[in-house]
């Protein structure tokens, strides 16, 4: 559960260029560039633990870093970013599937446009791992995917819903997705996001959201007690409607970080809010937008004996597990090596 800048930090000197990830080798990444766009290979003493081959590559004036890999490998790369190591491990398989799905949706829609690369980080957390339960986990589900009425499905996951998921429509209104159906009954209660109490001086938010706030009150909110919209009056007697996914964006941002443990940041939506003279005091639960699969939930899950298939199903009912076709996304050795 690292953040992106820690990753960044920990591929070294490299960190100034943004990280991106493609399932097949150079050849491949250069057939998509254009005249005068260029790509290098990377030393491998520049790039610590990153398995495959890593380049840089400038393309419209810009300057990024592809790390050409196995899909299996990058997967492997991300459970262990994105999800404890000693984690059970049903709930390691729950988080390897999510993964793939993740990358292999994202990877679909980067070929379609022509993109050099496949996905990027802030689609889903990656760096080294050679963690033996992340291993096995990864291979004990290789290939397997998410679907959705017979097509690779579009999965999100998060750390702790604080008791209920919601709709995507709730965090991202242009995402047409509708697919995916909010649980409640979760069972990440007694995790470490369970509670949570953040303060925010009226004047750090009204610089943050660019308004002279005098109000905020909640204005609507889903049974769990997830907000989906605020009010917010301002000096001038203005009221505006924002969502709360938005408002808490818009704070993570300033702050650069969604970190639980920096106080500048807003773990989640779910909360209750009081005032306090110039002061608002956000009361909450869970961590994370609280769309699709709880971390905390499958790990719960898991370690009541439920297996991962028995994990996905409870937080995308209705979807199926299916063995991706091996060679699509797999790419091959010798093309990785080139
Ligand atoms: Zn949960």
């Amino acid at each position: 559960m690292l953040g992106y800048w820690s990753i960044q930090k920990k591929i070294g000197i490299l960190s100034l260029f943004f990280l991106l990830a493609r399932f097949s080798g150079g050849e491949e990444i250069r057939a998509c560039l254009k005249e005068g766009e260029s790509l290098a290979r990377v030393k491998a003493a520049f790039t610590p633990g990153l398995r495959g081959n890593v380049y840089i590559c400038r393309q419209e004036n810009r300057w990024f870093l592809i790390n050409a890999l196995e899909l299996e490998d990058y997967v492997t790369g991300v459970v262990g970013n994105e999800m404890g190591k000693e984690w059970p491990i049903e709930a390691l398989k729950a988080q390897a599937v999510c993964a793939r799905s993740v990358a292999l949706y994202r990877k679909n829609e980067a070929r379609r446009k022509g993109k050099p690369y496949d996905v990027m980080m802030s689609h889903q957390i990656y760096g080294r791992c050679e963690h033996d339960n992340v291993i096995t986990a990864v291979e004990e589900t290789r290939g397997e995917i998410l679907t959705v009425e017979g097509k690779p499905a579009l999965v999100f996951y998060h750390t702790c819903c604080g008791g209920a998921t919601t709709n995507p429509d709730n965090v991202w209104p242009s995402l047409s997705w509708p697919y995916l159906l909010p649980v409640s009954g979760c069972h990440c209660d007694n995790s470490l996001y369970t509670n949570w109490e953040r303060i925010f001086w009226r004047e750090r938010l009204s610089r943050i959201l660019n308004l002279r706030i005098q109000e905020i009150a909640i204005n609507e909110k889903e049974t769990s007690g997830r907000v989906i919209t605020l009010t917010i009056t301002t000096a001038d007697g203005d009221r505006l409607r924002m969502k709360a996914a938005d408002f808490r964006n818009r704070i993570n941002q300033r702050a650069q970080s969604s970190s639980f443990s920096d106080p500048t940041t807003l773990p989640g939506t779910i909360f209750t809010l009081k005032r306090d003279k110039d002061r608002f005091i956000f009361t909450g639960r869970g961590y994370g937008h609280g769309v699709g699969l709880c971390q905390w939930g499958a790990r719960r899950m898991a370690e009541q004996g439920a297996n991962y298939k028995e994990i996905l199903r409870f937080y995308f009912s209705g979807w199926e597990v299916t063995q991706h076709l091996p060679k699509e996304g797999y790419g091959n050795k010798s093309s990785l090596e080139n």
